[in-house]
């Protein structure tokens, strides 16, 4: 049975290495906050140093990290899965980044005789729980296929995209469509209120009609009690809203709405929400 590592144990990397320890496979865990590995270890993980010992110690190492800053210190920082990475070893970062972060990492994990494979996931933290994820791979097919045992471990689907970077585009064009529809969402429901319609009123119409959906069903009442527990945080919204529109200049796509909502979100990241759930940007609208 191959050994499996993880990296990064925040909102969505804790439930998905539990479910590996779960499902019986061997797994390794870092995080730079090392007292997040605790509940890990209780379940049977190995708790190491740093991502250059993962990578060292374990056939494929998943990663789920914050950002491009953050995927690219745990690659190439000191200590790192580079430091490790050897006899093709693999290495799978499920890290929502741009492209050309992901095409990076990729070219040095190759280069230093590793494989790698992109997998950002789409879902939030109860799906990642439940291990019914969306996972947008995209690089490596024979790490794809070795890895599949575990992938599906974590999610409902898994889709192969074909050459590294597809998957982080494919991941951002349907963030960036998320982040417009709540500021679009929060829009409305303020607009509502003011205008003295009933907000549950709305969200029942929603969910009865053509605009049914489970983002709208779900914070809609997070909404309406102005309390917003942490699922997706916010600064990450924002953060996948900034590369979606330096995405859509790099293409020469024009993205009028998500520029819109990557403002917003910048607006409530700086009145202080960055850490609250991304429907908080009602905060800030409504
Ligand atoms: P999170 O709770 O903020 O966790 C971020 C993780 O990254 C933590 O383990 C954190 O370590 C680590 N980290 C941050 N900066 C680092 C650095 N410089 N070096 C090493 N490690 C660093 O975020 P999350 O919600 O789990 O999201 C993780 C990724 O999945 C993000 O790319 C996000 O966009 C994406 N995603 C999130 C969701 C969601 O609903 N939450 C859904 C789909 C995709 P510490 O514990 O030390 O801070």
């Amino acid at each position: 049975m191959p050994k499996y590592g993880f990296i990064g144990l925040g909102i969505m990397g804790s439930p998905m290495a539990a479910n590996l320890i779960k499902a019986g496979f061997d797994v390794t865990v870092w995080n730079r906050t090392p007292g997040k590995c605790a509940p890990l270890v209780a379940l049977g993980a190995r708790q190491v140093e740093s991502p250059r010992q993962v990578a060292e110690s374990c056939d494929i190492t998943f990663a789920m990290l914050a950002d491009p800053a953050a995927a690219h210190a745990a690659s190439f920082g000191p200590e790192g899965v580079l430091e490790g990475i050897s006899d093709g070893r693999g290495y799978i970062d499920m890290s929502t980044v741009d492209d050309a972060t992901s095409c990076a990492i990729a070219a040095a994990i190759v280069k230093a005789g590793g494989r790698f494979l992109e997998a950002p996931v789409f879902g939030t933290k109860k799906p990642a729980e439940d291990g019914t994820l969306i996972i947008l791979t995209a690089g490596d097919q024979s790490l794809y296929d070795e890895a599949a045992a575990a992938l599906d471990k974590l999610g409902k689907l898994r889709l192969y995209l074909g050459a590294v970077g597809q998957g982080a585009r494919m991941k951002l064009v349907l963030n960036m469509i998320m982040g417009g529809m709540m500021t679009a969402f929060c829009e409305g429901m303020a607009l509502g209120q003011k205008g003295g319609l009933d907000c549950s009123q709305i969200l029942a119409v929603l969910d009865a009609g053509p605009l049914a959906n489970p983002m709208f069903k779900g914070k809609g009442p997070m909404l309406m009690a102005g309390n917003f527990p942490t699922s997706f945080p916010l600064k990450h919204m924002q953060k996948d809203l900034r590369l979606a529109v330096a995405l859509g200049d790099k293409l020469g796509q024009p993205l009028h709405s998500a520029a819109m909502a990557n403002e917003t979100f910048k607006r409530a990241c700086a009145a202080g929400h960055a850490d609250e759930d991304f429907s908080a940007v009602y905060r800030v609208i409504g």
